[in-house]
Protein backbone atom coordinates (compact mmCIF):
# COMPACT_ATOMS: atom_id res chain seq x y z
CA UNK A 1 0.00 0.00 0.00
CA UNK A 2 0.94 3.56 -0.75
CA UNK A 3 1.14 6.04 2.02
CA UNK A 4 0.24 9.07 1.22
CA UNK A 5 1.20 12.65 3.50
CA UNK A 6 -1.26 15.70 2.47
CA UNK A 7 -2.11 18.99 4.04
CA UNK A 8 -5.40 18.96 5.58
CA UNK A 9 -8.04 20.39 2.41
CA UNK A 10 -11.57 19.78 1.22
CA UNK A 11 -10.16 16.75 -0.97
CA UNK A 12 -7.84 15.24 1.88
CA UNK A 13 -10.88 15.65 4.18
CA UNK A 14 -13.04 13.84 1.75
CA UNK A 15 -10.65 11.39 1.10
CA UNK A 16 -10.27 10.60 4.66
CA UNK A 17 -14.20 10.40 4.98
CA UNK A 18 -14.11 7.90 2.37
CA UNK A 19 -11.28 5.95 4.12
CA UNK A 20 -13.19 5.90 7.48
CA UNK A 21 -16.05 4.92 6.07
CA UNK A 22 -14.57 1.70 4.47
CA UNK A 23 -12.85 0.46 7.27
CA UNK A 24 -9.37 2.09 7.03
CA UNK A 25 -7.09 3.81 9.43
CA UNK A 26 -6.40 6.96 8.72
CA UNK A 27 -3.10 9.05 10.53
CA UNK A 28 -4.02 12.63 12.35
CA UNK A 29 -2.83 15.62 13.40
CA UNK A 30 -3.50 16.71 17.36
CA UNK A 31 -2.26 19.62 19.38
CA UNK A 32 -0.41 16.37 21.80
CA UNK A 33 0.99 13.76 19.10
CA UNK A 34 -0.15 12.27 15.82
CA UNK A 35 -3.02 9.59 16.42
CA UNK A 36 -3.74 6.57 14.60
CA UNK A 37 -7.14 6.85 13.90
CA UNK A 38 -10.56 3.94 13.04
CA UNK A 39 -14.45 4.40 13.08
CA UNK A 40 -14.74 3.36 17.00
CA UNK A 41 -17.87 2.23 15.82
CA UNK A 42 -16.38 -0.45 13.82
CA UNK A 43 -14.60 -3.66 15.79
CA UNK A 44 -12.81 -4.97 12.41
CA UNK A 45 -11.58 -0.82 12.11
CA UNK A 46 -10.55 -0.82 15.58
CA UNK A 47 -8.67 -4.48 15.29
CA UNK A 48 -6.54 -3.23 12.35
CA UNK A 49 -5.16 -0.54 14.87
CA UNK A 50 -4.05 -3.44 17.56
CA UNK A 51 -2.42 -4.94 14.49
CA UNK A 52 -0.58 -2.26 13.06
CA UNK A 53 0.91 -0.46 16.44
CA UNK A 54 1.80 -4.65 17.74
CA UNK A 55 -0.43 -2.83 20.79
CA UNK A 56 -1.42 -5.24 23.99
CA UNK A 57 -4.74 -6.51 23.35
CA UNK A 58 -5.73 -5.05 26.74
CA UNK A 59 -4.54 -1.58 26.44
CA UNK A 60 -7.70 0.31 25.71
CA UNK A 61 -8.02 3.56 22.64
CA UNK A 62 -9.21 6.78 23.23
CA UNK A 63 -12.50 8.25 21.81
CA UNK A 64 -11.35 11.50 19.53
CA UNK A 65 -14.71 13.73 18.76
CA UNK A 66 -15.31 16.90 17.48
CA UNK A 67 -15.98 20.10 19.55
CA UNK A 68 -19.97 19.98 18.71
CA UNK A 69 -20.40 16.18 19.10
CA UNK A 70 -23.24 14.99 22.22
CA UNK A 71 -20.13 13.50 24.35
CA UNK A 72 -23.43 12.41 26.76
CA UNK A 73 -24.42 10.27 23.68
CA UNK A 74 -21.19 7.74 24.75
CA UNK A 75 -21.11 8.16 28.10
CA UNK A 76 -22.17 8.66 31.52
CA UNK A 77 -21.00 12.53 32.63
CA UNK A 78 -20.97 13.11 36.67
CA UNK A 79 -21.59 16.86 37.58
CA UNK A 80 -17.84 17.87 38.00
CA UNK A 81 -17.06 16.67 34.54
CA UNK A 82 -19.02 19.34 33.05
CA UNK A 83 -17.16 21.79 35.06
CA UNK A 84 -13.95 19.90 33.72
CA UNK A 85 -15.27 19.93 29.87
CA UNK A 86 -16.00 23.79 30.62
CA UNK A 87 -12.33 24.88 31.49
CA UNK A 88 -10.64 22.52 29.45
CA UNK A 89 -12.20 21.01 25.83
CA UNK A 90 -11.12 21.32 23.37
CA UNK A 91 -8.11 20.41 24.67
CA UNK A 92 -5.15 17.76 25.91
CA UNK A 93 -7.29 16.39 28.72
CA UNK A 94 -8.75 12.68 28.18
CA UNK A 95 -11.49 11.95 30.62
CA UNK A 96 -12.47 8.37 31.25
CA UNK A 97 -16.02 8.23 31.58
CA UNK A 98 -18.86 5.06 32.72
CA UNK A 99 -19.35 3.60 28.89
CA UNK A 100 -23.03 3.46 27.60
CA UNK A 101 -21.49 1.19 25.15
CA UNK A 102 -22.07 2.53 22.06
CA UNK A 103 -18.58 2.04 20.30
CA UNK A 104 -16.79 -1.05 19.77
CA UNK A 105 -16.18 -3.17 22.59
CA UNK A 106 -12.59 -3.46 21.51
CA UNK A 107 -11.97 0.08 21.92
CA UNK A 108 -12.04 -0.02 25.82
CA UNK A 109 -10.81 -3.54 25.60
CA UNK A 110 -13.67 -5.01 26.98
CA UNK A 111 -13.53 -2.50 30.20
CA UNK A 112 -16.87 -0.64 31.01
CA UNK A 113 -15.38 2.80 30.68
CA UNK A 114 -14.99 4.30 27.75
CA UNK A 115 -12.09 7.79 27.38
CA UNK A 116 -13.10 10.66 25.53
CA UNK A 117 -11.09 13.31 24.07
CA UNK A 118 -11.47 16.52 22.19
CA UNK A 119 -8.30 17.89 20.58
CA UNK A 120 -8.09 21.42 19.79
CA UNK A 121 -6.01 21.14 16.93
CA UNK A 122 -7.85 22.87 13.94
CA UNK A 123 -6.73 20.09 11.92
CA UNK A 124 -7.99 17.68 14.19
CA UNK A 125 -11.13 19.25 14.44
CA UNK A 126 -11.51 19.37 10.44
CA UNK A 127 -11.24 15.65 10.16
CA UNK A 128 -13.58 14.80 13.18
CA UNK A 129 -16.21 16.91 11.84
CA UNK A 130 -15.72 16.06 8.24
CA UNK A 131 -16.02 11.83 9.56
CA UNK A 132 -18.58 13.24 12.07
CA UNK A 133 -17.98 9.58 14.20
CA UNK A 134 -15.99 8.81 16.92
CA UNK A 135 -12.39 8.10 16.05
CA UNK A 136 -10.87 5.33 18.00
CA UNK A 137 -6.59 6.52 18.09
CA UNK A 138 -3.80 5.24 20.09
CA UNK A 139 -0.42 7.52 19.65
CA UNK A 140 0.59 6.84 15.81
CA UNK A 141 4.07 4.76 16.72
CA UNK A 142 4.63 1.15 16.82
CA UNK A 143 3.89 -0.02 20.28
CA UNK A 144 7.00 0.83 22.82
CA UNK A 145 8.60 3.17 19.89
CA UNK A 146 9.23 7.04 20.81
CA UNK A 147 5.08 8.99 20.17
CA UNK A 148 5.12 11.17 16.86
CA UNK A 149 4.82 14.83 16.71
CA UNK A 150 5.18 15.55 12.53
CA UNK A 151 3.78 13.50 9.84
CA UNK A 152 7.22 11.86 8.64
CA UNK A 153 7.60 10.32 12.15
CA UNK A 154 4.18 8.30 11.38
CA UNK A 155 5.62 8.07 7.84
CA UNK A 156 8.84 6.72 9.61
CA UNK A 157 6.75 3.82 11.64
CA UNK A 158 3.68 3.13 9.30
CA UNK A 159 5.13 4.13 5.26
CA UNK A 160 3.68 1.54 3.42
CA UNK A 161 0.94 0.49 6.03
CA UNK A 162 -1.74 3.07 6.10
CA UNK A 163 -2.98 4.68 3.35
CA UNK A 164 -3.28 8.46 4.56
CA UNK A 165 -1.21 10.70 6.96
CA UNK A 166 -3.14 14.09 7.53
CA UNK A 167 -0.33 16.47 8.15
CA UNK A 168 -1.20 19.52 10.37
CA UNK A 169 2.61 20.32 11.04
CA UNK A 170 4.28 19.88 13.91
CA UNK A 171 2.55 18.74 16.99
CA UNK A 172 2.86 21.53 19.08
CA UNK A 173 2.15 20.81 23.11
CA UNK A 174 4.39 17.49 22.19
CA UNK A 175 3.82 14.71 25.15
CA UNK A 176 0.38 13.05 25.32
CA UNK A 177 -2.73 14.30 26.56
CA UNK A 178 -3.32 14.15 30.85
CA UNK A 179 -5.62 11.17 31.31
CA UNK A 180 -8.53 11.84 34.12
CA UNK A 181 -10.25 9.38 35.50
CA UNK A 182 -14.19 10.85 35.81
CA UNK A 183 -15.77 7.98 37.18
CA UNK A 184 -15.27 8.12 40.83
CA UNK A 185 -16.14 10.77 43.72
CA UNK A 186 -13.71 13.04 42.23
CA UNK A 187 -11.19 12.81 39.31
CA UNK A 188 -7.76 10.95 39.45
CA UNK A 189 -4.71 11.46 36.94
CA UNK A 190 -4.05 8.14 35.39
CA UNK A 191 -1.71 9.90 33.14
CA UNK A 192 0.62 13.30 33.61
CA UNK A 193 0.25 15.47 30.72
CA UNK A 194 -0.39 19.13 29.90
CA UNK A 195 -3.54 20.06 31.70
CA UNK A 196 -2.28 19.29 35.78
CA UNK A 197 -3.12 18.10 38.41
CA UNK A 198 -3.09 21.88 40.00
CA UNK A 199 -5.19 23.21 36.85
CA UNK A 200 -7.67 20.42 37.78
CA UNK A 201 -7.90 20.58 41.32
CA UNK A 202 -8.40 24.25 40.51
CA UNK A 203 -11.82 23.98 38.79
CA UNK A 204 -13.10 21.41 41.15
CA UNK A 205 -11.59 21.69 44.53
CA UNK A 206 -10.18 17.83 44.71
CA UNK A 207 -7.78 15.89 42.18
CA UNK A 208 -6.25 12.64 43.02
CA UNK A 209 -2.87 11.27 41.50
CA UNK A 210 -3.50 7.05 40.51
CA UNK A 211 -0.28 5.03 41.81
CA UNK A 212 -0.19 1.44 40.87
CA UNK A 213 0.58 -0.92 43.70
CA UNK A 214 2.93 -3.89 42.86
CA UNK A 215 0.59 -6.95 42.07
CA UNK A 216 -2.65 -4.74 41.28
CA UNK A 217 -4.23 -4.68 38.26
CA UNK A 218 -3.29 -1.36 36.61
CA UNK A 219 -6.65 1.20 36.19
CA UNK A 220 -5.24 2.51 33.23
CA UNK A 221 -3.98 -1.03 31.64
CA UNK A 222 -1.36 0.79 29.46
CA UNK A 223 0.40 1.99 32.13
CA UNK A 224 1.68 -1.76 32.31
CA UNK A 225 4.41 -1.82 29.20
CA UNK A 226 6.85 -0.10 28.07
CA UNK A 227 7.31 3.06 26.33
CA UNK A 228 8.84 6.11 24.34
CA UNK A 229 12.32 3.82 23.79
CA UNK A 230 14.87 5.34 21.47
CA UNK A 231 16.58 2.74 18.91
CA UNK A 232 19.99 3.44 20.26
CA UNK A 233 21.67 2.69 23.34
CA UNK A 234 20.81 5.06 26.27
CA UNK A 235 22.22 6.28 29.75
CA UNK A 236 20.69 8.55 32.19
CA UNK A 237 22.30 10.42 34.96
CA UNK A 238 21.06 12.56 37.96
CA UNK A 239 20.75 16.71 37.27
CA UNK A 240 23.66 16.97 39.90
CA UNK A 241 25.88 14.82 37.87
CA UNK A 242 26.86 15.73 34.81
CA UNK A 243 30.55 15.02 35.58
CA UNK A 244 29.51 11.63 34.55
CA UNK A 245 27.91 12.23 31.79
CA UNK A 246 31.34 13.93 30.83
CA UNK A 247 32.83 10.79 31.25
CA UNK A 248 30.38 8.45 29.85
CA UNK A 249 30.53 10.95 26.41
CA UNK A 250 34.25 10.64 26.61
CA UNK A 251 34.43 6.92 26.98
CA UNK A 252 31.84 6.76 24.01
CA UNK A 253 33.52 8.66 21.78
CA UNK A 254 37.12 7.05 23.03
CA UNK A 255 35.72 3.69 21.68
CA UNK A 256 34.91 5.37 17.93
CA UNK A 257 31.05 5.80 19.05
CA UNK A 258 29.26 9.31 18.76
CA UNK A 259 27.72 10.08 21.75
CA UNK A 260 24.86 13.03 22.33
CA UNK A 261 23.49 14.27 25.59
CA UNK A 262 20.11 15.03 26.15
CA UNK A 263 19.50 17.99 28.69
CA UNK A 264 17.71 21.13 29.99
CA UNK A 265 19.04 24.56 28.39
CA UNK A 266 21.32 25.13 31.58
CA UNK A 267 22.70 22.27 31.40
CA UNK A 268 23.68 22.29 27.85
CA UNK A 269 25.21 25.85 28.24
CA UNK A 270 27.92 23.91 30.41
CA UNK A 271 28.59 21.58 27.43
CA UNK A 272 30.40 23.31 24.85
CA UNK A 273 31.79 21.06 22.15
CA UNK A 274 30.09 18.32 23.02
CA UNK A 275 27.39 16.85 20.12
CA UNK A 276 24.43 18.53 22.31
CA UNK A 277 20.38 18.05 21.81
CA UNK A 278 18.51 20.71 23.73
CA UNK A 279 15.06 20.88 25.02
CA UNK A 280 14.48 23.71 26.12
CA UNK A 281 14.52 26.36 29.18
CA UNK A 282 10.99 26.26 30.55
CA UNK A 283 8.43 22.82 30.72
CA UNK A 284 6.48 23.88 27.99
CA UNK A 285 9.58 23.71 25.38
CA UNK A 286 10.65 20.62 27.19
CA UNK A 287 7.35 19.04 26.58
CA UNK A 288 7.09 20.09 22.73
CA UNK A 289 11.08 19.15 22.07
CA UNK A 290 11.46 16.22 24.13
CA UNK A 291 9.63 13.28 21.42
CA UNK A 292 11.34 15.34 18.60
CA UNK A 293 15.07 14.87 20.00
CA UNK A 294 14.72 11.76 21.10
CA UNK A 295 13.64 10.72 17.54
CA UNK A 296 16.76 12.83 16.41
CA UNK A 297 18.68 11.41 18.48
CA UNK A 298 18.37 7.42 17.90
CA UNK A 299 18.99 8.87 13.84
CA UNK A 300 21.94 10.02 15.25
CA UNK A 301 23.89 8.61 18.10
CA UNK A 302 24.88 5.54 19.21
CA UNK A 303 24.57 6.22 22.75
CA UNK A 304 22.09 9.06 23.98
CA UNK A 305 22.84 10.12 27.29
CA UNK A 306 19.77 11.57 29.45
CA UNK A 307 20.47 14.34 32.03
CA UNK A 308 17.81 14.43 34.43
CA UNK A 309 16.33 18.29 34.50
CA UNK A 310 15.83 20.11 37.75
CA UNK A 311 12.52 20.90 37.77
CA UNK A 312 9.59 19.26 39.73
CA UNK A 313 5.67 19.38 39.37
CA UNK A 314 3.06 21.09 37.15
CA UNK A 315 3.97 19.72 33.17
CA UNK A 316 6.92 18.70 34.67
CA UNK A 317 5.61 15.53 35.75
CA UNK A 318 4.62 14.31 32.53
CA UNK A 319 8.17 15.09 31.20
CA UNK A 320 9.56 13.66 33.61
CA UNK A 321 7.41 10.50 33.38
CA UNK A 322 7.89 10.15 29.66
CA UNK A 323 11.68 11.01 29.04
CA UNK A 324 12.95 8.91 32.90
CA UNK A 325 11.13 5.70 30.92
CA UNK A 326 12.69 6.54 27.83
CA UNK A 327 16.12 6.11 29.25
CA UNK A 328 14.70 2.63 31.19
CA UNK A 329 14.29 4.65 33.79
CA UNK A 330 11.55 2.89 35.45
CA UNK A 331 8.88 4.95 36.86
CA UNK A 332 6.23 3.10 37.87
CA UNK A 333 4.14 3.35 34.86
CA UNK A 334 5.04 2.37 31.46
CA UNK A 335 2.84 3.26 28.13
CA UNK A 336 2.05 1.22 24.54
P1 LIG B 1 -2.26 6.48 23.69
O1 LIG B 1 -3.39 7.08 22.93
O2 LIG B 1 -1.36 5.64 22.86
O3 LIG B 1 -1.55 7.55 24.39
O4 LIG B 1 -2.89 5.53 24.76
C1 LIG B 1 -4.12 5.81 25.39
C2 LIG B 1 -3.94 5.84 26.87
O5 LIG B 1 -5.21 6.05 27.47
C3 LIG B 1 -3.37 4.56 27.46
O6 LIG B 1 -2.54 4.85 28.55
C4 LIG B 1 -4.63 3.85 27.97
O7 LIG B 1 -4.36 2.93 29.00
C5 LIG B 1 -5.46 5.03 28.42
N1 LIG B 1 -6.89 4.71 28.38
C6 LIG B 1 -7.67 4.66 27.28
N2 LIG B 1 -8.92 4.27 27.59
C7 LIG B 1 -8.95 4.05 28.92
C8 LIG B 1 -9.95 3.62 29.83
N3 LIG B 1 -11.18 3.32 29.42
N4 LIG B 1 -9.60 3.50 31.14
C9 LIG B 1 -8.35 3.79 31.54
N5 LIG B 1 -7.35 4.21 30.73
C10 LIG B 1 -7.63 4.34 29.43
MG1 LIG C 1 0.85 5.77 22.97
Amino acid sequence: MKTRILPVSEASLAEAKELIAAGEVVAFHTETVYGLGADARNDAAVKKIFALKGRPADNPLIAHVHAGYDISALVEIPPYAYALQKAFLPGPLTMVYPSKGKVSPYVSCGLCTLSVRVPSSPAAQAFLRAVDVPIAAPSANRSKHVSPVTAQHVFDDFAGDIPLILDGGPSSGGIESTVLDCTGEYPQILRAGLVTREMIAAVVGQCGVYRMHAGEKPKSPGMAYKHYAPGCRTAFFAADDVSSARRCYGKEAGQGGAPYIMAEHAVCALLDGYERLDLGATPAEMAANLYKLLREGERKATLLIGIEPREKGGVMDGVRNRLLRAFGQSEDTHEA
